[in-house]
């Protein structure tokens, strides 16, 4: 800063600089310069400033402060300026205060007698009666109590008591006589009292009493009685936190330390007007337009109304509600959009796999009803070609029936009744006509389209069931079956007519393929074991086995030797097997084919209940 005001000395002194020149501007504070309102009104001057013009301002500062240096004669003070000065060239001067418009007054004209002077945070009465001078403008504090008072009787209906606070400053003691004008008016319904001068602690103490029906008023408080000097918003700060009601105020600077509400000018917008002046008194040399004095606004902090319950809806129109506490979309806006994001998408994908297993099950249920189907035109296939033995072994009992009921009709046409003879016959009769019946409901068993079963059974038990409805094909065929059903732990889980089917197949293809042979090779056996992998089904015959190139196709759909053959056969029996958790396989014995079923055992009877694999 000393080598710019050296190197400003040297240039000329005619008023007006070219926007392209570099210019000096002093600012003179007339109490603490670094109070916030004038911290904060500086910064958005000299950033205007340096927005707006195209070459640099060098900023000079000088403090007064004769609010804590009053009783010193300040001509000392101008003569250090006026040597400090000598042959600077300053383009304009800011003055910060009364004090400092009444020193430029009293020694600047005669020191810079040439260069335009702005007034800033003056008062509007003050400034009214300043000497008619060009050189001299400025921007007025207009300090709105008017406007304050109306904001804090409308956040407090009910107020019937005012408590106003203000320091013993001049300043502090204008704004008093200001605020005291604007409380006049509610003078009928409002109360006054006036703490001037005392000190933080002994207001703070004062205002922890108060009821619900005062407001505060806290004006400024630059000194107290003592000659203390305060900044005005930390005693605020200290004063709201003990306050048991809510206070008001008229600047900036208070907003944020503990003010409820007031009527604010915005000090951005004033560094903003003072720079426009500035500006003028660089660049055209003078500044002989007043300027626009700024006008309030209502400013209230969300803190505040919360803590002492007040209703923002009560502030007028348009009022500026700082610190409102972000809502927790606002605070976490990015982190809730990813949530949302994940959970619609979880969502979306939810109900896809729903609706691809709804599909699926769909698909599930009628492949498996077509299986079913494909099962039962098998076994009704099977029973096509039992047709002949069936209706042997049906006929054999009727038969009989019939001979039994001659005889018996005989023994009562020769008139000799014989009881026990009769009984004997009638006991024969009952007994053929059981057996007819037992070989129909065995068929029907079979044959009926009845719907997939699933339960424990015995396979032993199934096994027998299934050569006692191939007994009489058996005879038609010469052939025989004979069984060793060694497993002790048979009980399997699924669907017994399934299971029968596999096992009708296999010994029908053993009788196919002994066809032919000496009866004594017709034979088919089948036998029962337990392995580690549960109960197995072996089903052998002496026919000679099957052609080692035919083996590994025996398992396909229409794979057939026979010239009658559909080649399903074997296949429905692995879909059969495999869909009841076990395993077929085919292979050659000694001297005949051997197919192998195995199928797992059920559970212990407690676990019974459980599901099993789905069979078709
Ligand atoms: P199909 O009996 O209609 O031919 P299958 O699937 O039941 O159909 O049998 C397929 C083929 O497997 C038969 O054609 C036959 O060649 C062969 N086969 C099945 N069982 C035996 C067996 N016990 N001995 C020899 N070949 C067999």
């Amino acid at each position: 800063m000393l080598a710019a005001a050296t190197a400003a000395a040297s240039e000329t002194t005619t008023p007006g600089r070219k926007p392209t020149d570099s210019a000096q501007v002093l600012v003179i504070t007339g109490s603490d310069p670094y109070l916030p309102a004038f911290v904060a009104i500086d910064a958005a001057m000299r950033d205007a400033v340096a927005k707006n013009r195209q070459a640099p301002v060098n900023w000079l500062y000088e403090s007064i402060d004769t609010l804590r240096f009053s009783s010193r004669p300040d001509q000392l003070l101008a003569d250090v300026l006026a040597r400090k000065y000598e042959g600077v060239r300053i383009d304009a001067i800011v003055l910060v205060t009364e004090p400092a418009v009444e020193f430029y007054l009293r020694h600047g004209a005669q020191q810079w007698p040439d260069t335009p002077a702005i007034y800033n945070f003056v008062a509007a009465q003050y400034a009214r009666e300043l000497p008619a001078d060009a050189r001299l403008t400025g921007v007025t504090a207009e300090v709105d109590f008017e406007q304050t008072l109306r904001i804090a009787l409308s956040l407090q209906p009910g107020a019937r008591r005012a408590i106003v606070i203000a320091g013993t400053a001049p300043w502090d003691q204008t704004l008093l006589a200001s605020a005291q004008r604007a409380l006049a008016a509610h003078s009928d319904h409002i109360t006054v009292e006036i703490l001037s001068g005392q000190t933080p602690s002994a207001i703070g103490a004062h205002l922890a009493q108060q009821s619900p029906d005062t407001i505060v008023l806290f004006v400024s408080l630059l000194a107290d009685a003592s000659g203390l000097a305060y900044v005005p918003r930390d005693v605020l700060a200290r004063l709201s936190a003990e306050s048991a009601v809510p206070v008001y105020g008229t600047f900036e600077s208070y907003m944020g330390s503990g003010l409820a509400a007031g009527a604010l000018e915005s000090f951005r917008a004033r560094g903003e007007r003072i720079s426009e002046l500035v500006l003028r008194a660089i660049d055209a040399g003078a500044s002989t337009l007043p300027a626009e004095p700024l006008r309030s606004h209502c400013v209230a902090d969300a803190r505040q109304l919360a803590r002492f319950g007040l209703d923002s809806g009560r502030l007028p129109a348009g009022c500026d509600v700082r610190f409102l506490e972000p809502t927790f979309f606002q605070r976490y806006w990015w982190q809730s959009l990813l949530v949302a994001l994940a959970l619609v998408g979880q969502s979306l994908l939810i109900a896809s796999l729903l609706l691809q297993h709804r599909r699926r099950r769909a698909a599930e249920l009628s492949l498996q009803a077509q299986r079913a189907q494909l099962l039962h035109a098998s076994r009704l296939a099977v029973a096509g070609e039992l047709t002949a033995s069936i209706a042997h072994e049906i006929n054999q009992p009727l038969g009989a029936i019939l001979s039994n009921a001659d005889a018996a009709e005989m023994l009562v046409q020769s008139g000799q009744i014989q009881r026990e003879e009769l009984l004997h016959i009638l006991a024969d009769i009952r007994r053929d006509d059981l057996r007819a019946s037992e070989v129909i409901k065995r068929l029907r068993a079979l044959l009926a389209r009845h719907v997939v079963d699933r339960r424990r059974f015995s396979l032993n038990q199934a096994i027998e069931d299934t050569a006692a409805i191939l007994r009489a094909e058996a005879r038609r065929r010469v052939a025989s079956i004979e069984y060793s059903l060694d497993a002790i732990q048979a009980d399997v889980m699924g669907d017994p007519v399934q299971i029968q089917q596999v096992i009708i197949n296999l010994i029908l293809n053993a009788f196919d393929a002994s066809a032919g042979l000496a009866p004594d090779r017709r034979r088919v056996r089948i036998e029962t074991s337990d392995t580690a992998r549960g109960v197995r089904v072996t089903v052998r015959d002496y026919a000679g086995g099957i052609a080692a190139s035919d083996l590994p196709r025996l398992f396909d759909p229409f794979f057939s030797t026979k010239s009658a053959g559909m080649g399903l056969g074997l296949s429905i029996a692995r879909s059969i097997v495999e869909a009841h958790g076990g395993t077929i396989t085919a292979a050659n014995g000694d001297i005949g084919a051997e197919f192998c079923m195995t199928l797992p055992i059920a559970p212990p009877t407690e676990y019974a209940e459980q599901p099993v694999p789905a069979a078709p």
